[in-house]
């Protein structure tokens, strides 16, 4: 490998000297994951402003055996964009690389630069209209090359599918440098192997993403919220089913809420308001979305036709006794308070203590028994445990988090290698998945030799292998 000051002419020779960053203070914020749990060190962070220059920085360090890890907004959860500590690796930021190039009113869809904030693509769709329906609590701060490559999920997958979902095209650079562009909007091609879905999901190890087509959806016109105290989680399922039947499929979000969680943001947020008088021990908060006009308009008494929909499918849920309570959000301020609590959840565990944490997917019918096992175990490993297991029950998926228990613990971390093989011993006897939606990275990356098949294993492997002979990509990640 050359030493650091070629590879930095070499760098500044391909972006320019002020896209090429070495000052420690300035790196600093790109060499340490958003939760803090992961730092390394970097030969330097580089900013390329095109395509062009994304290939050629590329083909350097393809030729030259220089490690590249990509970033893009730095928000991902398993520590994916984060350099080790070897100092060897160079952080390619997709930062500059941050705009939208096109829109078609016609087809509905959007190029965007990689590094397109999230929040400025749904933006732009609203501005005309429409909407992108990718959407989670880092919207502001994560990029689409990094929703792309981590196959991002969110609060809307339910209706709409996660990212892979969303996406027409791709332009890639591969690690030898070459463009490939698979960047057509179509939306059948059957002209053999799917390139476009083995790069979405695969955290920069096979290549950089460095554009997208995106599918664009016609906006919401109406939506009705509404939190709901269960009788317990198979009912949850079942009021599942009975919003997307009643509904015709419009369901746009529903999350599974324990009360541990919700009396965890009441006591770090006081202000939230707790929006039913005796909250059970698991609630659902569902939003219900039309893309109708007609929605939109009030009947002769003045009610409006999703709420009047939800008011039938909670009385019926009442009658069954799948709830105990419920409450509909009437006013935009009610809907945001409702919000709040679900929004707040991640902020308020931080403020709980440190916590174990995973992003699970298991089948839906063995969601209840999962649980219930998999709180019996964590108590048995720590006694006092708070099981903070909330997320998006209608794709299967939840963030079974373990916090520390409320009277602390004396080395509650030393716990997570048991919980880990409590959890992933549990989701294999379900069929269920370790990562849902924030991937492997470096975090879950010992677990996944035991999780998949391991015929699949080997074919990533040989993927791998054929198209990054030289190991330069986010080496350490995933395989
Ligand atoms: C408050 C909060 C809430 C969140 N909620 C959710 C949620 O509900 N659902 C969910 O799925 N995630 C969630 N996340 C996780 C995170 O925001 C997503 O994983 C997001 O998609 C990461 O985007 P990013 O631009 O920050 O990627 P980064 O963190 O920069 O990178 C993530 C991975 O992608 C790779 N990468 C980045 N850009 C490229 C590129 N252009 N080409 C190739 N590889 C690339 C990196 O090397 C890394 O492996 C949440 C995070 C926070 C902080």
């Amino acid at each position: 490998m050359p030493d650091t000051n070629a590879i930095i002419t070499a760098l500044t020779t391909i972006c320019g000297a002020k896209s090429v960053i070495t000052d420690a203070d300035e790196t600093a914020p790109y060499l340490t994951d958003w939760r803090k749990h992961y730092t390394g060190t970097a030969t330097a962070v580089v900013h390329p402003g095109s395509t062009d220059e994304v290939s050629r920085v590329l083909a350097y360090a393809n030729e030259h055996g220089v490690p590249i890890v990509p970033q893009g907004g730095n928000t991902g959860l398993c520590g994916g964009a984060t350099p080790d500590t070897s100092g060897d690796a160079i952080v390619l930021s997709l930062k500059r690389m941050d705009q939208v190039l096109s829109l078609d009113l016609k087809s509905n869809t959007m190029v965007v630069q990689a590094g397109c904030i999230l929040e400025t693509i749904q933006r732009s769709a609203e501005a005309e209209g429409l909407l992108f329906p990718l959407d989670f609590g880092s919207r502001g701060t994560c990029r689409i090359g990094g929703n792309l490559s981590t196959n991002a999920g969110g609060l809307g997958v339910v209706r709409y599918g996660n990212a892979r979902a969303l996406c027409l095209g791709l332009e890639v650079v591969v690690p030898d440098g070459r463009v490939m562009n698979l960047l057509s909007p179509l939306k059948k091609d059957n002209t053999g192997y799917d390139l476009k879905n083995l790069f979405i999901g695969s955290e920069g190890t096979l290549g950089i993403i460095t554009a997208a087509t995106l599918q664009l959806f016609p906006a919401h016109q109406a939506v009705v919220t509404a939190f709901a105290g269960l009788r317990d989680i198979d009912a949850a399922i079942s009021l599942l089913n009975l919003c997307q039947s009643a509904s015709g499929g419009r369901v746009t979000t529903f999350e599974l809420m324990p009360k541990s969680i919700i009396d965890n943001v009441m006591e770090h947020y006081p202000d939230t308001v707790q929006p039913i008088a005796d909250i059970p021990a698991f609630s659902a908060f569902i939003e219900i979305s039309s893309t109708a006009p007609t929605d939109a308009m009030p009947g002769s008494d003045g009610t409006m036709p999703l709420n009047n929909l939800m008011e039938g499918i909670l009385e019926a849920s009442l009658e069954d006794e799948l709830i105990n309570d419920a409450t509909i959000a009437t006013s935009g301020n009610q809907r945001a308070a409702l919000w709040a609590i679900r929004e707040l959840t991640p902020e308020s565990e931080i403020k709980a203590g440190v916590a174990y944490k995973s992003d699970i997917s298991i089948p839906i019918e063995h969601m209840a028994e999962f649980y219930h096992r998999a709180a019996a175990a964590a108590e048995a490993i720590a006694p006092g445990v708070r099981v903070f297991g909330f997320g998006h029950l209608g794709d299967g998926n939840l963030h079974y988090n373990l916090c520390i228990p409320r009277q602390g613990h004396p080395d509650f971390m030393a716990l997570f290698p048991e919980f880990d093989t409590m959890l992933s011993g549990l989701l294999k006897q379900y069929g269920g998945s370790i990562s849902a939606e924030h991937g492997i990275g470096q975090k879950k990356r010992h677990l996944l030799r035991d999780a998949k098949d391991a015929t699949a294993l080997a074919v990533m492997e040989a993927i791998k292998k054929a198209l990054d002979p030289n190991g330069i990509m986010n080496p350490g990640k995933i395989l």
